[in-house]
């Protein structure tokens, strides 16, 4: 049995001053001994703060939520995995859908970004997800799969085994809309299966996150549904009393 993942997503929320006042608030209830594993990706500007926050809880694991594909240069803006890893960061978000369908990142991108994350001794968080007219189509396990084959194909077995997925449709990111806990487990499946494919018996233990819309309410049946090792929650983990009830789902 995988410890399930609870990972918060703060997109571009949450300054340095305001993330020390919540890790103040979440880590002065959370216990260190849990049966379940925590992350956080703040915006790239509060990483440091949530890593000395962090300085003696390194069950809590700190990532970042997105990185550049190359490992230096000028790209103004831009952050390597090389130095999110020397910031602290364990975890990277790749293909996020708002990096996808906002930024217009391709899945040769979100491939080379998983390779250089890899490279750089971290560990991707591989984001896949369907749009509203893919599913209304029939499509989903079609984009969900290609999506995942994409951003493996760079790695070599033994990498890609290390990956850690998560389904996010399109639909339900920041909508309130949420997938019912058979649908995800359907995707979710579908991803396991895809995984054995390319990385044999490991893909049993590699963990399958889903995301979407998932709040207090929801967070025990969706974690509950086979297949489903974990949450990627956005907008629900930016208080620390609403997380703190997600993480104990
Ligand atoms: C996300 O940003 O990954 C996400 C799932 O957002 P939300 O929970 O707000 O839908």
């Amino acid at each position: 049995m995988l410890k399930p993942i609870f990972a918060a997503n703060w997109k571009m929320n949450h300054g340095p001053t305001d993330a020390r006042e919540f890790m103040r608030s979440f880590l002065a209830h959370y216990p260190r001994d849990t049966d379940r594993t925590v992350a956080f990706f703040p915006p790239a500007i509060t990483l440091h703060a949530v890593a000395e926050a962090l300085r003696d809880r390194h069950e809590i694991l700190l990532g970042v939520q997105n990185v550049h594909e190359e490992g230096s240069g000028a790209f103004t803006g831009e952050t390597s995995a090389g130095m999110a890893r020397d910031a602290g960061a364990r975890l990277v978000l790749v293909g996020h859908s708002e990096r996808r369908h906002v930024f217009g990142e391709t899945d040769e991108q979100v491939a080379r970004k998983c390779e250089v994350v890899t490279r750089a001794g971290l560990t991707p968080v591989l984001c896949v997800g369907e749009k509203l007219e893919e599913r209304e189509a029939g499509l989903t396990e079609q984009v969900v799969l290609r999506q995942l084959a994409a951003g493996l194909s760079k790695l070599e077995k033994q990498q890609a085994g290390t990956v850690i997925v998560a389904y996010e449709p399109v639909w339900a990111i920041g909508t309130g809309r949420t997938a019912t806990p058979d649908d995800a487990s359907a995707v979710h499946a579908a991803i396991r299966a895809g995984l054995k494919e390319r990385v044999a018996e490991k893909a049993a233990v590699m963990p399958i996150l889903y995301g979407g819309s998932v709040n207090r309410g929801n967070a025990k049946l969706l974690l509950a549904a086979p297949n489903v090792d974990g949450l990627l929650v956005g907008g629900a983990s930016l208080d620390p009393g609403n997380w703190a009830a997600i993480v104990a789902a």
